[in-house]
């Protein structure tokens, strides 16, 4: 048998889906490239495994890449007989073609060593464990002597003093051992299966499913149902629904929610859903007119963007903290104005969050509604006024203004175009057509958080200046789609009357 070797992430893969293995090792061409949000991914990664490292002083790092593999492997077998560093850095073993590059191997000071995977997650996920247990497989089918093994992740509730980060305090290990071990047997007959798999010309036949987001999102999906129809208004567009009650509508051979039948238990705003879409046009229902007549002028929309560093980089912050950098507050004076008055404002350097307040508190007055769309916006102030408690007062002044479109909408209005979801990105091409984001360069809010990341970190001004103004430019069209929506709602409302 012609064997294919193995790596972790192969047998990750394998383990969700033979077919995704089979396209890993065959047809390569197929994966899609990676975007941009993704390498940012990668890249905290990095940034938490290196700084991982410097827990363990005196460590040694394996640097041979994946194209030095024989040299990896013996500079390991070196390491680990020379009995001199206390820890190796992506020491590599190799056993029956399974490939492991281990984060950290600790020596342990009684003898025998510890296999620690670091995750730059906050928790350890049920994934981890065969993650962990196909390497404990790999070092204990070569010999070695673990003893322990464990997942070490970034700790959600530290909190960074702004001076020097407590490594200690900052990670956090899960130890795994025992589950690990447990599935041992399973990850030998596993590797034996794949194996046999990919040295098979022809594709293993698995149809696409549930499967394909579990425990990650297949890059493959779209190419395993490019072949396959899909429902015009399937039924994942019953908002809410649950995955049993979907996996029973997929049992009856129901894909469409046209076809639901009419004795099958839904929610209120589910039924909506169905009639709207057997009708063929949008419904209105409960009170629009009241629901907006709760809003006062003047009239403003206000929206952030925000960015979430996994390593706290400010005093007070704790790893995947969201920091504002960035607000924009479109102003109706008389609630009705045709050109609302703009501003926004973007912090440049350091931590953003103090001179944010500030202007924010003027851009925003003392009167009326603030318009925002969904709890984020609330959320941040909430965080804001926790952190910073001089400011306390004024910011749940702010938060007692908020007006939260979403859920007027949600509970007054329906459009089969909706297909099922209430976020602005969905509501304003159906209620305002004229109103997208495909011309501008940023379009989306975890673009906009790695493009800051990237002009902060940037020398370059020209880079600096089109970066700040591509999100400046971004941030504003959510508060004018916003401005958008209201006044399609007044319309719905007013056309009622
Ligand atoms: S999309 Fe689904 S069926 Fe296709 S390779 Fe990925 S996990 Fe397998």
């Amino acid at each position: 048998m012609n064997r294919h070797r193995l790596s972790k992430s192969r047998y990750m893969s394998g383990h969700q889906c033979h077919l995704r293995l089979w396209y890993d090792v065959h047809e390569r061409d197929l994966m899609p490239l990676i975007g941009e949000v993704q390498q940012a991914k990668f890249d905290t990664g990095n940034e938490v495994g290196d700084l991982a490292r410097e827990r363990y002083p005196g460590g040694h790092l394996v640097a041979h890449d994946y194209r030095h593999i024989p040299q990896a492997l013996a500079e390991t077998r070196r390491l680990i007989e020379s009995d001199g560093a206390p820890a190796l850095f992506e020491a590599a073993f190799q056993c029956k073609g399974v490939l492991a590059r281990v984060d950290v191997l600790e020596r342990m000071p009684g003898g025998g060593w510890r296999m620690v995977e670091v995750k730059s997650t906050t928790r350890c996920k049920p994934e981890h464990i065969p993650d962990a247990a196909v390497q404990l497989w790999v070092l204990r089918g070569v010999g070695l002597d673990v003893r322990d093994a464990g997942i070490l992740t970034l700790n959600r509730y530290y909190i960074y003093d702004g001076i020097r980060l407590d490594l200690d305090a900052l990670f956090k290990l899960h130890p795994v051992f025992d589950e690990a071990s447990a599935l041992l047997e399973t990850v030998g007959e596993d590797v034996g299966m794949m194996q046999e798999m990919l040295a098979s010309d022809a594709a293993p036949e698995i149809a696409p499913g549930s499967h394909c987001f579990e425990p990650y999102e297949c890059w493959y999906y779209a190419h395993c149902t490019r072949n396959i129809p899909q429902p015009e208004h399937g039924i994942r567009e019953l908002w809410g629904i649950r995955a049993n009650r979907r996996e029973e509508l997929e049992s009856m051979g129901i894909a469409e929610v046209r076809d639901v039948p009419h004795d099958f238990p839904l929610s209120g705003l589910q039924s909506i859903i169905r009639r709207a879409v057997i009708d063929g046009h949008d419904l209105e229902y409960g009170n629009l007119a009241s629901a907006l007549a709760t809003i006062t002028p003047p009239v403003r929309y206000l929206d952030f963007e925000t960015f979430q560093p996994a390593i706290p980089r400010f005093a007070g912050t704790r790893p995947y903290d969201q920091i504002p950098f960035l607000f924009s507050v479109h102003t109706e004076v008389d609630g009705s104005s045709p050109s609302p008055e703009h501003v926004d404002y973007l912090h440049e350097e350091g931590d953003p969050r103090p001179m944010l307040i500030e202007h924010l508190l003027e851009a925003l007055g003392d009167e009326g509604s603030i318009c925002v769309y969904s709890g984020f916006e609330q959320r941040q102030v909430k965080a804001l006024a926790a952190a910073f408690p001089q400011y306390a007062d004024a910011l749940n002044s702010v938060i007692a203004r908020l007006v939260d479109l979403l859920p007027i909408v949600r509970r007054n209005y329906y459009h089969p175009d909706f297909h099922g979801s209430f976020s602005i990105k969905s509501v304003l091409p159906v209620v305002a057509p004229s109103m997208g984001y495909g011309d501008l360069e940023v379009a989306d809010g975890l673009v906009a958080s790695v493009w800051y990341a990237r002009a902060v970190a940037s020398a370059d001004a020209g880079e600096r200046r089109h970066i700040f103004d591509n999100l400046r430019a971004y941030c504003a069209r959510d508060t004018l789609a916003m401005v958008e929506v209201r006044k399609a709602l007044v319309a719905l409302a007013q056309a009622d009357a």
